[in-house]
């Protein structure tokens, strides 16, 4: 069993007049390999500072707090280390990674969280299973990562990774942005594939409820001026889907 501690987390982004601006205004949040949270706040309300923050984005700026991984302080760590460690952050504008493709770039991921090279025979097979259950073309594997993937694409490939990479907590940011509603179903079915085998907890951030039909959170937090204003269960979310944020907005 894995815990995610984020304590009273204070974020700035680095302007580039090199000045700071406070983002995140104190984020206390824990999650458990098997639990599904959903962080839901307006546009602007620093949910993707703290996915990148979490990351180790080098624009945002730790300025109060802690975030550590069963007990480890990950904010010490790089971005190599923190993937090691257990940590799976699907980002909301993946990079292109020229020249690699999405099999080598699997496999490289793969090694270096394991510490060891899978089995050739087998990874070929898990790979293949992994596309099929998406219903990916096998011709993906050998396009370049990110590179003029469609956003269904992008979405598909982060899911490959999840599956294959079984992190120990994952962090998907606005996953549902730009999914057209078949796309989203088969993201989501992966996401709940992946939950069932109740290694991984995720973190699923959003500012539409739309996803929450697919997947059902066990807990919900609402995310207004950066800091959680209102924690709850899957009703919380269907709340917001009736009502929106406006009720949110006066306690921020
Ligand atoms: P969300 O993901 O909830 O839409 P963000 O974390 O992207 O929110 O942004 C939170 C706030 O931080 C916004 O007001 C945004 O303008 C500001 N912000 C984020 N990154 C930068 C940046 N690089 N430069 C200036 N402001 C930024
Ligand atoms: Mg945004
Ligand atoms: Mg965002």
């Amino acid at each position: 069993m894995s815990t995610l501690e984020i304590r009273d987390l204070q974020v700035s982004v680095k302007l580039p007049d090199g000045e700071l601006k406070p983002i995140l205004a104190g984020v206390d949040l824990t999650i458990k390999s098997g639990e599904t949270h959903a962080i839901m706040g307006p546009n602007g309300s620093g949910k993707s500072t703290l996915a990148y923050s979490i990351a180790g984005h080098p624009k945002y700026e730790i300025t109060g707090g802690s975030v550590t991984l069963d007990g480890q302080d990950i904010l010490e760590l790089s971005v190599d280390e923190r993937a090691r460690a257990g940590l799976f952050l699907a980002m909301q504008y993946p990079v292109e990674v020229p020249g690699v493709s999405v099999a080598n770039f699997l496999r490289t991921a793969k090694t270096a969280i394991d510490g060891e090279a899978p089995k050739l025979r087998t990874w070929a097979g898990e790979l293949r299973g992994a596309m099929e259950k998406l219903q990916m073309d096998p011709a993906f594997a050998q396009r370049n990562v990110n590179e003029g993937f469609s956003g269904g694409e992008k979405k598909r490939h982060e899911i490959m990774q999840l599956e294959l990479l079984k992190p120990k907590m994952a962090i998907l940011d606005e996953t549902d942005s730009g999914l057209d509603i078949d796309a989203l179903q088969i993201v989501s079915e992966g996401v709940n594939r992946v939950r069932e085998g109740g290694e991984t907890g995720f973190l699923l951030i959003t500012h539409y409820t739309r996803i929450l039909r697919y997947i059902k959170p066990d807990f919900v937090h609402v995310f207004v001026g950066g800091r959680i204003v209102e924690e709850g269960g899957p009703e919380l979310g269907e709340q917001l889907e009736a009502e929106g944020y406006k009720k949110f907005l006066v306690k921020a």
